[in-house]
């Protein structure tokens, strides 16, 4: 049986409802403790902590943290370093940097000063998405009692020079993506450029920049105080460490909840949400990293491990550990063409495939929800959808081509359903009944 992550290995003691987010609360958990200590160790001690912890990067690619911070130049010349952090927190299903921003956000501002100080940066922009306002003014306050107590600013306590900056954003999808982040924070329209050059050489003004997301560095501290082998004790190799997963859906109590990495799928839906409305039979599918990965069918649910590369076997992926949990009440073909809109409302159109594509496989999921298709729409549907991976400038072509390929794969037979029951004059789907909660 797996054993459940217990209250004193977790780093976001305060996510649930204590309302000490503030320096005094934040001090007895532990934040602020010996920074400067960890500081005195220097740049390659902290980088070489967070490379042996096995940190991926929490936004949702699992990019190793440690070797990121390591791209940064070594000497600053006439161009100052930066730190940018991702709190633009879109992707669907997802809201885990919310609460850590709600109610801890000293962790977040300590692992900011840490990590710059680590890759000699002197300032931080923090890109908050355009609709979390009560998370702003938190932050906001956090920031300020930092400064009021010289943990951060001019001629603070630990002796690194160092400036928080807010940039509120104006609620664009795209702007997550690193680059259009960039863009957006230089004033200029949100839109993904070309990578290489990646931002440790080209970031913000043309600078060395460093973008991670809010989990990333919110974590560094802890993984400093208690060693990167506390840290890389939970999971297993290659997907180390504690999580922040999403639950939402079809389950009796949607919540945010800090896990060990590599804990079972069933095991964390029944654990902490209360298990699937009507029971885990009553499962059909499961979305586990956010809506740009591919759903997954009850059976491969079953046992799946929640890591990077046990979901990437299945040709899904962790993305944002956002689990959305599907029963057998739902419309699947309709809930992926709703997905397939998103990102057709979202995309930038700078590229074609992404342009074209995700209006393309909107419009024809539409019709298939409806049966009004051909059966060999369901073959040009995944060739279009191949021709959009792959080919486009940023992610959100990749993201808007996985949950298409993952319907037809593992639902293919219900989209047929669909057409033969249009085409003979029978109701097209018929709901199953929704199980009490
Ligand atoms: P990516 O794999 O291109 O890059 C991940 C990170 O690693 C980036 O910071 C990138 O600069 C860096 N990187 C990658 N290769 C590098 C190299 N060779 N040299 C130097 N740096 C390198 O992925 P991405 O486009 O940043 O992110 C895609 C993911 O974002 C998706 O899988 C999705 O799960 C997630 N996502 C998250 C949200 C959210 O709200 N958190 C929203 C949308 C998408
Ligand atoms: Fe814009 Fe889509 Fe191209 Fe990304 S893939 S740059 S969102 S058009």
């Amino acid at each position: 049986m797996t054993q459940l992550l217990q209250d004193k290995d977790r780093i976001f003691t305060n996510l649930f409802g204590h309302h000490d987010w503030r320096l005094e609360g934040a001090k007895q958990r532990g934040c602020w403790n010996a920074t400067k200590d960890m500081l005195d160790q220097g740049r390659d001690w902290i980088i070489d902590e967070v490379k042996g912890s096995g940190l991926r990067g929490r936004g949702g690619a699992g990019f190793p943290t440690g070797l990121k911070w390591s791209f940064m130049p070594k000497e600053v010349g006439a161009r100052p370093h930066y730190l940018v952090v991702n709190a633009d927190e879109s992707e669907p299903g997802t809201c885990k940097d919310r609460e850590i921003m709600r109610h801890d956000p000293h962790h977040l501002i300590e692992g900011c000063l840490i990590a710059s100080y680590s890759m000699r940066a002197h300032a931080c922009y923090i890109y908050l998405r355009g609709e979390y306002v009560l998370e702003r003014e938190r932050l906001e306050a956090a920031i300020l009692e930092a400064y009021e107590a010289k943990l951060i600013g001019d001629d603070n306590v630990h002796g690194w020079d160092f400036h928080v900056y807010i940039h509120h954003g104006a609620g664009a999808y795209i702007c997550g993506e690193e680059t259009a982040l960039l863009e957006s924070l230089e004033g200029k329209k949100g839109q993904p450029r070309l990578k290489p050059p990646f931002p440790a050489n080209a970031g913000l003004y043309g600078c060395p920049t460093t973008v991670n997301n809010v989990e990333s560095i919110a974590v560094v501290p802890t993984i400093l105080r208690r060693g990167k082998e506390w840290f890389a004790g939970f999971g297993r190799e290659g997907n180390t460490g504690t999580k922040i997963f999403s639950i939402s859906g079809h389950v009796n109590a949607p919540c945010n909840i800090e896990e060990a990495m590599s804990i079972p799928l069933r095991t964390l839906i029944d654990s902490y949400a209360g298990g699937v409305r009507g029971g885990w039979d009553n499962l059909k599918a499961v979305i586990p990293g956010g809506s740009s990965v591919p759903l997954l069918p009850k059976e491969i649910c079953d046992d799946v491990l929640m890591d990077f590369d046990a979901l990437k076997e299945h040709k899904s992926g962790l993305g944002t550990a956002a689990v959305i949990v599907m029963d057998k009440s739902t419309d699947v073909v309709k809930a992926i063409a709703r997905i397939s809109y998103f990102y057709k409302h979202e995309s930038c159109g700078q590229c074609t495939p992404c342009r074209e594509g995700t209006g393309w496989m909107w419009r024809v999921l539409e019709r298939m929800a409806r049966g009004e298709a051909d059966i060999s729409e369901i073959d040009d549907l995944l060739d279009v959808a191949g021709q959009v991976e792959g080919h486009t400038i940023c992610a959100l072509g990749d993201a808007a081509a996985w949950p298409v390929q993952g319907l037809i794969r593992h639902f293919r037979h219900e989209i047929e359903e669909r057409i033969e029951n249009y085409r003979k004059g029978r109701p097209v789907f018929v709901q199953a009944p929704v199980a009490a909660e």
